[in-house]
């Protein structure tokens, strides 16, 4: 074994640098929030591919006195704190004093700034950890810095660098939560408290194309709208609640506005955006009833509390806290947002139980629609048809009786019924085999049995599927646009196809047929938040056995659904032709046996 050695502060730094920077949006969100501690109103972020060329952040806040410049690359160097006291009552964003010492450790950095009072200002570099002289520079009051060539001395982590469009989506979605929490608040309780000033201007470009420009008077619903499109602004609730010295203000979404993922769940925590199982889960439990389980509720939640009651010192990116009130906090959290949802009288509708034809969620027009065409295209009978049988083809015209892909209201009196299928909570049928009483999971059977449809026709060919005449356009963060792009030609295989239309938009252009059921919408943004939520590229085996079972998940009837005679019927009859008809693609049961021996013994008649 070697000696041990204090290392050289070059080292310390590389090694800082990789908790800190992980990425091109981590170098972003320390300058963003250095621009904002330097009190500045306006900040102009620029990006050339992807972050790994350029990013420079210029602000108009105090500036840096030219003394200062070399120690704003030196560790542990801060204008931030001044004695281990004031870690308890942070008001700043920063106050490691680490973030420019690692950014400059492994990149090549120009830091320029002139203090607002001084006639001129100064400019110094760091590549690599070496800096350079200091120099006179002429700019407008406030600083200016400029990354370039991120990672160009640690070749290693520069290869871990994923697609422009990739980092350029996270680089967004840091842009976004700054953006979300520094607007002027609209909200009574912050004003009086002051909490929350003026909002900043900020603008994002991206290889000399607006991103967004997102000016200072513009409220905190508009901001949502302009990241997140109508879809979202429009379902939202104000809500705002108060203990003790915490005050918690913000909107939450309408449930049927639900994702399958918790990362529109967006926490603030005195201005900062942090990630809280505590306050997630209240979240989560204040919607409980109101979702299906694995799906997540949209909201925007700005919890303001004196500094001292949260440490904000627990991770290197602060992207943690500790509170020192943890349960108070959960139960502000769960209490302000379940009795805005009682406001709204939620629970009484979700109970009413739904009738054949599936609720679609508000706000997304039914699938008709997008096959509304003046030419005589055979119209799809999959729309609404909860279970298409597999014993006609998918694409046959519908009967001439009936008009479009209306839904008859009344059941069709052609087929028998047969007697022996109950259905019991709309969730569950009962039927009568001659080995027993078989009481099948209506939603896991039918599951399985789309999957199973999927995963043959994608062997014998590509899927079936059905031009959209109007393509659906489907909004989307920019990031989740850009990992959707990256998966284009996946998707194509599946059936879906999918078209960048700009700006976080895009469009649905061809639908899998055998998934007519649910809105293209409904199906995208399952398979976007499953995209999303996987760190690494999946082996293409893998993805397309998720996106089968996404798909099928989502295109089978629900527990909740009532099923007419003729769907119980034609359910349990495609039973027979599905391989594995004993389990879900989740791997769980889809049946169960009461076997007519056993009734017969329980009931001591044999
Ligand atoms: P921290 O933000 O934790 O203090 P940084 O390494 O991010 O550490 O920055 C070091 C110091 O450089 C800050 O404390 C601040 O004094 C100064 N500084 C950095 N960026 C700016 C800026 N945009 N405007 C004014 N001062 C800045
Ligand atoms: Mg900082």
């Amino acid at each position: 074994m070697a000696r041990i050695r204090q290392l050289s502060s070059l080292v310390v730094n590389k090694i800082a640098a990789g908790e800190v920077i992980e990425r091109p949006a981590s170098v972003v969100k320390e300058l963003l929030e250095n621009a904002v501690d330097a009190g500045s109103r306006r900040i102009d972020v620029e990006i050339e591919q992807g972050g790994s060329d350029l990013i420079r952040v210029v602000d108009d806040g105090c500036g840096i006195v030219a003394d200062d410049l070399p120690l704003a690359f030196a560790s542990h160097a801060t204008s931030k704190l001044a004695c281990a006291d004031d870690l308890f009552h942070i008001e700043t964003m920063g106050f490691r004093g680490e973030a420019l010492a690692s950014i400059g450790g492994v990149a090549q950095v120009t830091l320029q700034s002139r203090p607002r009072e001084e006639p001129s200002g100064a400019m110094l570099t760091c590549n690599g950890g070496e800096l350079s002289e200091a120099h006179p520079w002429n700019g407008a009051p406030g600083t200016r810095i400029e990354v370039r060539h991120l990672f160009y001395n640690t070749p290693v982590r520069r290869k871990f660098l994923r697609t422009p469009s990739t980092e350029m989506g996270h680089i967004s979605e840091t842009f976004t939560r700054l953006a979300l929490a520094h607007t002027r608040s609209i909200f009574e309780a912050d004003v009086e408290r002051g909490v929350r000033g003026e909002g900043l201007h900020l603008t994002l470009r991206h290889n000399n194309k607006t991103v967004y420009d997102i000016p200072k008077s513009m409220v905190l619903l508009d901001r949502i709208a302009a990241f997140f499109g109508p879809e979202v602004s429009n379902q939202l609730y104000a809500v705002q609640g108060f203990q003790n010295a915490a005050t918690l203000t913000g909107y939450i979404a309408d449930p049927a506005c639900d994702r399958g993922t918790a990362r529109m769940q967006y926490l603030f925590v005195n201005g900062r955006w942090v990630r809280d199982r505590t306050l997630a889960h209240a979240v989560q439990e204040a919607y409980r009833g109101l979702l299906m389980t694995g799906r997540y509720a949209v909201a925007f939640l700005f919890l303001d509390l004196p500094p001292e009651e949260v440490d904000v010192n627990v991770h290197p990116t602060k992207a943690e806290v500790r509170f020192r009130e943890s349960q108070a906090l959960h139960h502000l959290v769960f209490s302000t947002v379940r009795q805005r949802l009682h406001a709204e009288n939620l629970t009484a509708r979700l109970q009413v139980p739904s009738t054949v034809q599936p609720t679609e969620s508000l706000g997304s027009p039914p699938p008709t629609n997008l096959f509304a065409s003046p030419l005589p295209l055979p119209p799809p009978l999959a729309p609404f048809d909860p279970l298409p049988r597999a014993s006609e083809p998918i694409t046959a015209p519908p009967p001439p009786s009936m008009e479009s892909t209306a839904v008859p209201s009344t059941p069709p009196a052609v087929s028998p019924t047969p007697a022996k299928i109950i259905q019991l909570y709309d969730a569950y049928l009962v039927v009568e085999t001659d080995e027993g009483m078989l009481v099948i999971d209506q939603h896991a059977l039918h599951e399985r049995i789309l999957f199973e449809q999927i995963k043959r026709r994608i062997q014998s060919g590509p899927l079936e599927t059905q031009p959209l005449l109007i393509p659906e356009p489907v909004e989307l963060t920019a990031e989740q646009a850009a990992r959707t792009l990256e998966y284009r030609d996946a998707l194509a295989e599946l059936g879906l196809g999918v078209e960048d239309f700009g700006g976080g938009t895009i469009l649905v252009t061809r639908y899998p047929a055998l998934l007519g059921r649910r809105s293209p919408q409904t199906i995208l943004r399952a398979v976007v938040d499953h995209l999303v939520s996987k760190e690494r590229a999946p082996s293409r085996e893998v993805l397309f056995n998720d996106l089968m079972s996404l798909m099928a998940c989502h295109s089978a009837v629900r527990a909740g659904d009532r099923l007419t005679p003729e769907q119980m019927t034609a359910l349990v009859e495609q039973r027979k032709l599905a391989d594995d008809t004993h389990h879900c693609p989740h791997g769980r049961p889809t049946a169960l046996l009461f076997s007519r021996h056993d009734l017969e013994r329980q009931f001591r008649r044999v």
